[in-house]
């Protein structure tokens, strides 16, 4: 790792900060603006106003300034925006719980890494205490390998294929 724990955690601790402020009062009343707003935009009667251009100008120009965009719907892009970053943040969040358990879980890595597969009968090993690699071999192939006397192990392997292409 390059960056120290204490800093990676600080960045951990901030982002929770940050999130946390987007409690559910918070959401419902975004969704609320977002909803409703463009029926208080009234009179006119110039046809058909875009959301929220005439009820918050100051803020439409201060989203516009965030997102370094003009827009006919400020606010909306800006909600929008909100509910598509969290989301991507909840699989990349993910994503860092299965890194975490790649990391600290030997048992895992190990799998993940390592498919191993049986090199007579091309099985798929788990590698696990009950299912090993030996020799190469899964057990049942090894143990038939071993009653064989430990013959040729190219020729074994291509009479044990043979074998289990005809069963
Ligand atoms: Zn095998």
């Amino acid at each position: 790792m390059r960056r120290k724990p204490e800093q990676t955690f600080a960045d951990v601790q901030a982002t929770i900060r940050n999130l946390s402020s987007l409690d559910m009062v918070t959401l419902a009343t975004m969704y609320r603006i977002d909803r409703f707003d463009a029926e208080d935009t009234g009179g006119g009667g110039d046809g058909p106003k875009p959301k929220h251009s005439v009820s918050d100008p100051v803020g439409n120009r201060v989203v516009a300034k965030l997102s370094g965009r003009k827009t006919s719907d400020p606010v909306g892009s800006a909600a929008k925006e909100i509910e598509t970053t969290v989301f991507q943040m909840r699989r990349q969040s993910e994503i860092l719980v299965q890194q975490r358990e790649f990391i600290l879980n030997p048992r895992d890595r190990h799998r993940d890494n390592v498919i191993q597969h049986c090199e007579a009968c091309l099985r798929e090993v788990a590698c696990t205490t009950n299912d090993r690699i030996r020799s190469g071999f899964c057990y049942q192939c090894y143990r038939a390998w071993l009653t064989q006397g430990k013959p040729n192990r190219v020729q074994f392997c291509l009479s044990i294929q043979a074998n289990t292409e005809t069963t």
